[in-house]
């Protein structure tokens, strides 16, 4: 046993009885703080945002994820922008309290002890959703082992496939440890599918796995719910059979073969969520009806991703509400009323903001910018697909718009995988289009380090919200809702969230895909100039689209509304309670097709 003592760390390690909880929520990445290295980007947030709502709606839930002791890792950028790593080092022991619980599992051949820290999510009403970040750094494990739980995404399959064996295994026997008997399991992504075969060892024991029978599978499967997150392929953690043999051991992998759970011969993640889950959804409408043409065997749903407004609306958006919409901490519906507010305080309100952020690049890098000078928005993971140099297609025709409009801004930001060259290269790419441009009318920034506390700037501060992914790759995308909240339209492809939330000339502007680069480059620019720029020279045309925003995408795309559809369509779905509706919508921008791609 690993229990800390309360009196050495000045945290109070009293025991949270968990036994009553109704939703198991497990997810590889977690953003809890902002100063807690536990996630990487777009799933982490969403599910720190998720565990946020759940907080405030007082939903019966608790979550597993890892420790992450070393965190994902701090970036770099030399002056060419060359990036390079470093670890996060955290300190739970100071930070957080011990669970008091270990479990021990046979995995490699061998067995592994976990123990788990927790970290409580506080809703608005003091309503408490408890986290439990699983360790494997403690004396006794093989040397190998203690390293487990280290680095989010860090190094090979193998690592991998350990890692998502601790979380999915070690989470299911750490809830049981724990007296809890959750009647709903969420896989938040495929990463957590493992725990499906937990419930099932859970379910036999302490009969050996070889005696579940269909039945058993069944019972798992009634209890399961499987949001998948992407159409890249990539993103699909597939693992071959020996190594899964090596990992799992010969009862597991047995099982998931009888169970019909391999797919071509592989162990495949995102198939053995979707064989053990009564419910799987994407996180958009679009991406539902992707993923329903990747996967044609499964039903496929859709609910679209949200943001946690309190977490994401500035500080000035925050005292403003409060002040005049206050119920909107509970219920975010109250978006709407914003109507009330005259558009001339809302786009005051962003200012405060704006300068803030500006402030924060001259702190940063030193380049002073202009708080008059229309701004644009570009931060995110450094994915090929999300095309980071899009609008740096031709830099000459920027600088061209730039000097006709007043003056453009860029201001960007995005990690690159470690092991990922071409990620990498897109951002010396940047480097490289931005030193040429430093006397011009156009000036972009490239900041270093993404995180939370950046995202939550620039989304806050900027003018508008940059998004040209490859569609349709981006499932969801989440940063634009941040920005929406904030009054800040986008500009964004016809991808994800933005089909549901673009309303041409009221919320931002969409830009058509198209095969051709170039041609889709060229419609930015045009968007650019010739819708945008005028509109932000229009101020009070200007400040009621700032408010249009907040009214009706802040209202929508929000953790609370997406939460809710979980409750009543995924975890506890009643006859006739169809308040989510997997139909889509009749709109022709959504008829799409892998074959596009
Ligand atoms: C919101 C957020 C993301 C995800 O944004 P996408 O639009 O989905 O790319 C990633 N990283 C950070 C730090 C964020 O705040």
């Amino acid at each position: 046993m690993n229990l800390q003592s309360p009196a050495s760390t000045g945290i109070s390690s009293a025991p949270f009885d968990i036994s009553d909880r109704t939703i198991a929520y497990f997810s590889m990445e977690i953003a809890l703080s902002k100063t807690l290295p536990t996630y990487s980007g777009g799933l982490g947030m969403l599910a720190g945002d998720t565990l946020r709502s759940a907080a405030d709606m007082g939903l019966s839930m608790v979550a597993i994820s890892l420790l992450h002791r070393r965190g994902y890792f701090e970036q770099h950028l030399d002056g060419s922008g060359q990036q390079t790593e470093s670890d996060v080092k955290w300190s739970p022991e100071t930070t957080l309290p011990d669970a008091g619980q270990t479990v021990t599992l046979s995995m490699q051949g061998r067995e592994i002890t976990l123990r788990a820290w927790r970290f409580d999510v506080v809703g608005v009403t003091g309503h408490i959703v408890p986290v439990f970040l699983l360790d494997s750094d403690i004396e006794g494990n093989d040397p190998w082992d203690r390293r487990l739980t280290d680095h989010l995404y860090g190094g090979d399959t193998y690592y991998r496939l350990c890692q998502e064996a601790v979380l999915g295994l070690g989470g299911i026997h750490l809830l049981h440890a724990l007296g809890c008997q959750p009647e709903v399991c969420h896989m938040n992504e495929g990463h957590a599918a493992l725990l499906a075969i937990g419930l099932l060892e859970e379910r036999v024991a302490p009969a050996p796995l070889s005696s579940a029978t269909e039945a058993d599978a069944e019972a798992v499967k009634q209890q399961c719910v499987f949001t998948t997150h992407t159409p890249v392929p990539a993103g699909h953690d597939k693992f071959g059979l020996d190594q899964m043999m090596q990992v799992l051991g010969a009862d597991r992998s047995a099982a998931i073969e009888r169970f019909g759970a391999l797919h071509n011969d592989l162990l495949n993640m995102t198939y053995i969520a979707l064989r053990f889950s009564r419910f799987v959804n994407g996180v958009s409408m679009l991406h539902g009806k992707v993923s329903q043409q990747m996967f044609p065997e499964y039903p496929v749903h859709a609910i679209t991703n949200g943001v946690h407004a309190a977490t994401w609306l500035s500080q000035p958006f925050q005292a403003l509400l409060d002040n005049q919409i206050p119920a909107w901490r509970q219920d975010q519906h109250y978006f709407r009323s914003v109507y009330g507010i005259e558009p001339e305080v809302i786009e005051a309100t962003h200012q405060i903001s704006k300068r803030r952020l500006l402030d924060t690049v001259r702190q940063r890098t030193g380049m002073v910018l202009d708080p008059n000078v229309l701004t644009l928005g570009f931060a995110r993971r450094v994915a090929t697909y999300k095309r980071a140099s899009l609008v740096l297609h031709s830099p000459e025709r920027l600088m061209k718009i730039a000097g006709r409009i007043g003056g453009l801004q860029i201001l960007m930001a995005g990690k690159s995988h470690p092991a990922d060259n071409a990620g990498k290269s897109l951002i010396r790419d940047i480097f490289a289009v931005a030193s040429r441009l430093k006397q011009s009318m156009l000036r972009i920034v490239y900041l270093e380090n993404y995180d939370w506390e950046l995202g939550e700037q620039l989304t806050n501060g900027v003018d508008v919200w940059l998004n040209t992914p490859l569609r349709p790759y981006e499932a969801s995308g989440t940063s634009g809702m941040k920005a929406a909240l904030n009054g800040v339209p986008s500009l964004s492809v016809l991808d994800g969230w933005w089909i549901e939330g673009c309303a041409e000339n009221i919320t931002g502007w969409a830009i058509e895909n198209c095969e051709d680069e170039a041609i889709e480059a060229e419609r930015v620019y045009e968007k650019l100039e010739h819708c945008v720029a005028p509109m932000y020279a229009d101020k009070p045309r200007w400040a009621r689209l700032r408010r249009h925003c907040l009214a009706i995408n802040g209202s929508f795309f929000n953790t609370h509304r997406m939460l809710s559809q979980y409750v009543s369509s995924a975890y506890f779905p009643s006859s006739g309670a169809d308040a989510v509706s997997d139909e889509g919508v009749d709109d022709p921008r959504e008829q799409t097709s892998l074959a596009e791609a």
